[in-house]
């Protein structure tokens, strides 16, 4: 799997900032030709590419939508994985039906679909997706067999949880995949998982230390240099520092932070108001 992370901090979903304990994970396709990962993510980071029409979901929107990842092609073709929520951020990506709404208990990523005729691409997105769904089932201990705990969208319409799609099924079956081989591929995936709880990483959304901004080579430096302390979140620093947390976009920018978890100790400039 090749995991990449850009958080939608600009998404309303990610402003709402409810949390879920992930019972599970619900798995879309796009339902339109565009596999590039940039028509979803952005803004581009290098590998992306740049998105010319600005319609990536990492904007406020006219609809409630937000997934926790996306897989599809980066700008030189390859295959990656997206995480664009925290894990445990509840998610806008199920919808909900008469017994209730799967955003409250699943996890959801989208596969970009292409023309769905592309047999290699298809290959590639479906293992990416079971390498995707092994990683969670083993961060949060998932049993991917038992009911309910891996399901398409189409099985949480079935169930009562979800809004009525039919995604990744009408896609699956044009190459001989199922919900059930994709579950049996996790299964057997997380097979070679080692067990040792010791070697699992034990909080999965603390990043490694960023290093030290560099100081401007010339000229006056147009933003100070603040060093995080214990119980800081980029909200509340963006509150004390230039008066509003929902300007914490502006540091992330200027650090070029592709997510919003920050460490003690971690220095951050932050702009002058
Ligand atoms: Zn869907």
């Amino acid at each position: 799997m090749n995991l990449q992370k850009l958080i939608f901090v600009n998404n309303a979903c990610y402003k709402a900032g409810r949390t879920i304990v992930p019972k599970g994970i619900m798995v879309h396709s796009t339902g339109a030709n565009n596999p590039n990962l940039k028509r979803y993510v952005g803004p581009d980071d290098g590998l992306l590419g740049h998105n010319q029409y600005g319609n990536h979901w990492n904007r406020p929107m006219d609809r409630q939508v937000c997934m926790h990842a996306f897989i599809g092609k980066l700008a030189d073709g390859s295959i990656a994985t997206y995480q664009t929520l925290p894990w445990n951020m509840r998610a806008w990506h199920s919808g909900s039906g008469p017994k209730g709404n799967g955003n409250d208990t699943l996890l959801g990523f989208e596969i970009c679909e292409d023309g769905l005729t592309n047999a290699t691409y298809f290959r590639s997105v479906f293992n990416e997706a079971v390498e995707l769904c092994v990683y969670l089932c083993a961060m949060y201990g998932l049993d991917p067999m038992k009911d309910g705990v891996i399901i398409g969208h189409y099985e949480g319409y079935q169930r009562g949880i979800a809004s009525n799609h039919a995604d990744p099924r009408h896609w699956f079956v044009k190459f001989g995949e199922s919900m059930d081989s994709f579950r049996a591929a996790v299964k057997k995936g997380l097979a070679s998982v080692p067990s040792d709880p010791g070697a699992a990483d034990p909080d999965p959304e603390t990043p490694p230390p960023m290093p030290a901004p560099e100081p401007p080579s010339t000229g006056e430096p147009d933003f100070e240099v603040y060093t995080v302390v214990k119980s800081d979140t980029l909200w509340r620093i963006a509150a004390n520092k230039l008066g509003s947390g929902a300007r914490h976009p502006e540091i992330m920018t200027l650090n070029s932070l592709r997510s919003d978890t920050i460490v003690v100790g971690q220095k951050l400039r932050i702009p002058k108001k």
